[in-house]
């Protein structure tokens, strides 16, 4: 609790965490000396805030551009928003396969400071890379293992889309790659290994052989979420490859599996935690409570099936309405999402929706312009404001949400 009506301010916490909220509050209620040439001080609102993140796990998910300020604005930004962890799905060099990163990848020494970083805010990071597929995207690091050297080709599917699951050889491969990123991430509590949009997985000869691909696809995962367990770490992955493609139960949600993916589901051990994203304008996919039921059926598909399942919106379209079904419905939390788009007043809004409201309160509804005379990418703005402050960062070409 935070009481800035006594004359002394009083915060009262049950953990470290607690007090650090409090700061953060303060420090957001927090108004510049008024009345004066330079502001030498701040006036703190008289208020009492008995309040508490209703949702255990609060990410954000990066996987923007690499340049560190940026990746250290962002994680300052997510712990000053009351996130919890932060899912840094970047390209880092690694020492044992050099040549599956681009040179642009992160150090692991800087993505060791970053760790360092978030576990003095109080916000922990999160490994990301693929398991399964998004090979030929940067996201996960670049396709340029088929670019430089034909031979790398059997560790692949034939597009050099998705690794080739059934091949000893890549799984080891993936192995020394999942290996070395918890490492560097000081053994994180939570591995995210995608595993979303595998497309053209399972089409090459060793693949297709024997039919019943889903099951190769199960014993993946399992291996992979074995090999986290092993290192004390539960492995997520993102939903849409587990349910059949716009079957009607859940037509115009997000999926892109195919006839097996009932059974593919079934297969997968129930410590995986499901990452559902929906993106789409909340009204494709979001019905107001009616009847005391209430949309996004794929979350309802996976917790009815014994999952555990963090919700995942981007921007602002989905996120208050996936914050409250996870709330009402049992999920874990949210994780929320950026993608390429960190660089903009409205993704920066992303943040602002996913942390502050989903995550914290999910009942509560975030500001808009209709509520009168504001506008909150400014809002936002003097936010980004502060965390440019703790960073030093003075330089026009980097101030504001850019
Ligand atoms: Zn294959």
């Amino acid at each position: 609790m935070l009481d800035t009506t006594t004359p002394e301010i009083v915060i009262t916490a049950s953990s470290l965490a607690g007090v650090r909220y409090a700061l953060c509050s303060m420090r957001q209620l927090a108004e510049s000396e008024r009345g004066v040439a330079r502001a030498t001080s701040f006036v703190i609102p008289q208020v009492r805030m008995d309040d508490f993140p209703q949702l255990r796990f609060r990410g954000l998910h990066y996987c923007d551009k690499l340049e560190p300020w940026r990746i250290e604005r962002a994680i300052r930004l997510a712990a000053y928003f009351k996130f919890n962890y932060f899912v840094l799905e970047c390209p880092m060099e690694l020492k044992k396969h050099p040549e599956y990163v681009k040179k642009s990848a992160l150090s692991q020494e800087q993505v060791r400071r970053f760790v360092q970083l978030g576990k003095e805010l109080g916000i922990t990071l999160i490994p990301c890379v693929s398991i399964f597929g998004h090979q030929s995207s940067i996201v996960s690091g670049g396709q340029i293992l088929l670019d430089q050297d034909p031979a790398y080709a059997s560790l692949l599917e034939p597009t050099g889309s998705s690794w080739c699951i059934s091949n000893p050889a890549a799984v080891e491969y993936v192995e020394d790659i999942v290996s070395e990123y918890l490492d560097v991430y000081d053994n994180p509590p939570y591995f995210h290994a995608t595993c979303d949009e595998a497309y053209n997985a399972g089409s090459c000869s060793l693949c297709r052989k024997g039919g019943e691909y889903w099951k190769k696809v199960a014993n993946h995962i399992n291996h992979f979420r074995d090999f986290c367990a092993a290192r004390n770490c539960r492995m997520m992955i993102w939903h849409d490859m587990l349910v059949l493609k716009d079957a009607p139960a859940w037509k115009g949600s997000t999926s892109n599996g195919n006839k097996d993916a009932g059974k593919l589901r079934g297969a997968i051990n129930r410590d995986v935690i499901i990452c559902y994203w929906e993106y789409r304008f909340a009204d494709h996919h979001y019905r107001a409570p009616k009847d005391g039921v209430m949309g996004f059926p794929l979350f309802d598909l996976f917790r009815k099936e014994g999952f555990d399942v963090l919700n995942s919106g981007w921007f602002y379209d989905t996120t208050p309405a996936l914050g409250e079904k996870a709330f009402k419905n049992g999920g874990l939390g949210i994780l929320q999402t950026t993608w390429h788009e960190l660089n903009n007043s409205g993704s920066y809004h992303t943040i602002y929706a996913g942390g502050s409201t989903s995550g914290w309160n999910p009942l509560a509804r975030c500001p808009t312009v209709s509520d009168g005379p504001i506008f909150t990418v400014d809002i936002l703005n003097r936010y980004v404001r502060d965390v440019n402050y703790d960073m030093g960062i003075r330089d026009p070409a980097k101030t504001g949400t850019k």
